[in-house]
């Protein structure tokens, strides 16, 4: 259990099995993002697995606010809570203490700052976010870390991933004492660090062999896809990923596009997750191999087609073009579902297809062809 094995790799693409206590997750994979316990869209917790959902993600900080992690952990955990047996992963809530909240205060112990829902006085720090996930009972925690603004200066950053590095210390110790209580829900509980410095390669570089030498269950990279180029974003990657432990999971986090994540995988990261395919499904943006449609557009009024010709997804097995825009027309939820369903049937089959060219050891091409397609060349 909590054992990682490559199973085969291709240039720098792993394949990848991370054993949990909640079954094997098969990499490289995509966290399908479930910020409250469910999907946004009215996607249940039995439709993730119609659409081959490995890994729910949820979020620490707004279960922490409501319902509370004290109410998951009396209702026997997030697992039971949402009908789930599968893996979740929750991040630390350090991203959201930066984002949502206007007012705070960061000191060594942690940040105090206001509920974006009452206004309620917080404080977490790297106990209170790893006993929050303690009691959601997630598969994998994230460490609490400071994603410091990608516009800050060389010495803030550098001072802040210091005490990222300080931090991940105290969220493993504490860890290990929580894991090792007996009321605990999962005593198997993972932890992966997360790796900072903004877009400063010395420092990200630095911070990497830092945490490197902690022996975690997995490492991210944090605090990109917030605004700086995909270049940019590669560039890390290429400066970063080779200083991480290679029989570990690597992280990148909130990323990306399908074309960020092929990317990513050719740079050897193995586990992903974002809000764009649900978000964008909300929106009556829907993807396929060939490219990107928006279903609210006048030429899908008569289009009796699926979403896309082949597609096994619940939406495309039964619903047309057009029902589903005069759907989304009309605010009816089930046409903002159909598409959610749709965007990450389409990335976790995309994850599969990964997979299998990494094991045929032809990852270049797969993702060369599937970017062509993507982008209307073929
Ligand atoms: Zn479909």
């Amino acid at each position: 259990m909590n054992e990682y094995k490559i199973l085969n790799t291709d240039g720098l693409a792993k394949r990848g099995r991370l054993s949990t206590v909640h079954g094997d997750i098969e990499t490289p994979v995509f966290m399908n993002v479930g910020t409250l316990a469910a999907i946004k869209g009215a996607v249940s917790s039995k439709d993730l697995k119609d659409i081959h959902a490995q890994v729910e993600l949820s979020n620490t900080y707004h279960l922490h606010v409501r319902p509370g992690d004290e109410v998951v952990k009396k209702l026997g955990g997030l697992h039971k809570f949402m009908n789930w047996d599968r893996p979740i992963l929750t991040d630390s809530g350090g991203f959201q203490v930066f984002s949502l909240s206007g007012l705070r205060k960061i000191k060594e112990e942690g940040v105090y700052f206001n509920s974006h829902i009452d206004g309620k006085k917080i404080f977490m720090g790297p106990e209170e976010s790893m006993r929050i996930q303690s009691n959601l009972a997630s598969t994998i925690a994230m460490a609490f870390d400071e994603c410091p603004p990608s516009k800050a200066d060389e010495k803030y950053i550098r001072k802040s991933v210091e005490r990222t590095t300080r931090w991940l210390v105290r969220c493993k110790d504490e860890m290990d004492r929580l894991n090792s209580l007996p009321d605990t829900i999962n005593k198997h509980q993972m932890l992966f660090g997360i790796n900072q410095g903004g877009i400063i390669k010395d420092i990200r570089i630095e911070h990497a062999k830092e945490i490197s030498k902690l022996n975690l269950d997995g490492y991210a990279i944090g605090g990109l896809a917030v605004g700086e180029s995909h270049e940019e974003m590669y560039d890390v990657l290429d400066n970063v990923v080779p200083h991480l432990p290679k029989d570990k999971p690597t992280y990148l986090m909130g990323v990306g596009t399908p074309v960020n994540i092929l990317e990513a995988v050719d740079r050897g990261v193995d586990f992903f997750d974002c809000v764009y395919p649900s978000r964008n499904g909300r929106h009556g943006h829907v993807y396929t191999n060939k490219g990107k449609l928006n279903l609210f557009n006048a030429k899908y009024e008569l289009d009796e087609r699926p979403i896309e010709e082949g597609c096994n997804c619940p939406a495309c097995r039964d619903y047309s073009r057009a029902y589903i825009r005069h759907l989304l027309k009309a605010k009816e939820m089930l046409g903002m579902r159909l598409c959610v369903l749709h965007n990450l049937y389409f990335y976790n089959i995309m994850m599969s297809e990964i997979r299998e060219a990494i094991e045929n050891n032809c990852y270049k091409e797969y993702k060369e062809k599937k970017i062509k397609g993507m982008e209307g060349k073929l």
